[in-house]
């Protein structure tokens, strides 16, 4: 079965800057011609793994991309440069309609009522859960997943597409399942996924999982049988309008000032700019990502890159404190006498909703925004295509190959 991966077992920077150095040398042709190849969980070798790393950017997206341009440029290691870009496309679209992300958490609160009162699907979502499905790779992903907290790109997309059209579960209970066990759970990136893969992203357009193609890109490890031969798109609403964006804000630097650190942004420097902070609280949010508990291993993951964080700025923010409930920050920043307190922006997901609702009970929170995010997000208007035509002109912009 599968084996846990070492670069997760002590998560951080250090480990990710290593693992950043030893994928570098095949970021351009070997990744063009092989990432599409799963080979197993002890031979991930063609892709980079950094995913939960760059998540929580433990390494940011710019110094993943300027590394690689700077060894291969653009044309030889397109392919990986414009998977990074997917990232920043899906949290742009998310941020500008978050309206997507609380439908499908109301949606989740629904279904939970369900899989209360329905025994069938209880029964049916327990067995996929649990990797008792009868498909073999299928049930091999599930537990891989769960045992090391990773799963390759195209196996999630045959696990997405066979939990959808294979065993007719709902597309948000993967969705679920997901984000409660991934290290690089997140709301963007997986959400508008499975929503691909669904037919609800882009509209009709929907990804069916082949036996042929499965058993080709494991390199014959697998070739189920009872697969759906079909993948017809699952009805759905049009997208919602776009809201603004609201990237620049600035703290005032005449004020008593406190720091809250989250898994979303983990990159201190731009927000630490010049900022004398008073007091530093750290929050591990990873139990809001669901209505039912995230494994243990997400909730340990993000609390050890939290302390690895601490430890690299601990001589500008002193000691951290980490806690689970926003009360928490309240009653701290009464006990400091903060009169703001800065944070690295949050996308949408939990800690952003955390941070709005905070707000309205009166602490004065401000998000601080990277240059990436304020340069790519907008143009994520519509399709990755159009998108994707950008690329070329951002990474001049942000300086990524000087
Ligand atoms: C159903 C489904 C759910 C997914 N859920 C998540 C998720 O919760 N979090 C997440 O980070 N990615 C998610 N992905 C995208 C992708 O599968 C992972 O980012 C990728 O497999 C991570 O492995 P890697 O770092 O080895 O990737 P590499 O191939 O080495 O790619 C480099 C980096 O580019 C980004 N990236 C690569 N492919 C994609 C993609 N298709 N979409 C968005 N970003 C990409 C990641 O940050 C990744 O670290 C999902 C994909 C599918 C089909």
């Amino acid at each position: 079965m599968a084996e846990t991966l070492d670069l997760f077992e002590q998560p951080n920077r250090t480990t990710a800057l290593k693992q950043l150095a030893n994928f570098v040398p095949k970021a351009g042709m070997s990744y063009t011609s092989k990432r599409n190849y799963d080979f197993g969980p002890a031979n991930h070798n063609y892709v980079s793994q950094l995913s939960p790393f760059i998540r929580r950017r433990v390494l940011s997206e710019t110094e993943v991309l300027s590394s690689v341009l700077k060894k291969h440029g653009l044309s030889s290691s397109e392919k990986f440069v414009q998977e990074v870009f997917w990232r920043t496309y899906w949290k742009g679209w998310l941020e500008m309609r978050p309206s997507v992300w609380s439908e499908y958490q109301s949606d989740l609160k629904r279904l939970e009522d369900q899989i209360m009162t329905q025994s069938g699907l209880r029964r049916s979502w327990e067995m996929a859960c649990e990797g008792n499905t009868e498909i073999d790779c299928f049930d091999f992903w599930a537990k891989e997943l769960k045992e090391t907290g990773y799963l390759h790109n195209h196996s999630r997309m045959w696990f997405a597409s066979i939990w959808i059209f294979t065993l007719n579960l709902p597309w948000q209970l993967g969705a679920d399942f997901f984000l409660r066990h991934l290290l690089d759970g997140d709301p963007a990136s997986n959400t508008l996924s499975w929503k691909w893969v669904a037919g609800l992203q882009t509209h009709g357009k929907t990804y069916l999982a082949r036996r042929d193609n499965i058993f080709k890109f494991t390199n014959n490890r697998f070739a189920p049988n009872g697969l759906s031969y079909s993948a017809p798109a699952l009805p759905g609403i049009p997208h919602p309008g776009l809201s603004s964006l609201n990237l620049h804000n600035t703290p005032k630097s005449n004020l008593k000032t406190g720091l809250l650190l989250h898994d979303d942004d983990l990159e201190l420097s731009t927000i630490l700019n010049g900022l004398q902070i008073d007091s530093t609280i750290a929050i591990n949010n990873a139990n809001e990502l669901s209505p039912w508990e995230c494994a243990k291993s997400v909730y340990k993951f993000v609390n050890s890159l939290i302390e690895d964080a601490s430890k690299r700025y601990k001589d500008r923010i002193g000691t951290v404190k980490i806690v689970k409930k926003p009360e928490e920050i309240i009653a701290w920043s009464e006990e400091n006498n903060l009169d703001q307190i800065v944070t690295a922006y949050a996308a949408t997901g939990p800690n952003a909703t955390m941070i709005t609702n905070l707000n309205r009970l009166g602490l004065n929170i401000i998000q601080i925004s990277k240059k990436y995010d304020q340069k790519a997000w907008p143009h994520a208007t519509h399709g990755f295509f159009r998108f994707k035509e950008k690329i070329p002109a951002l990474v001049k912009e942000l300086g990524l190959t000087s």
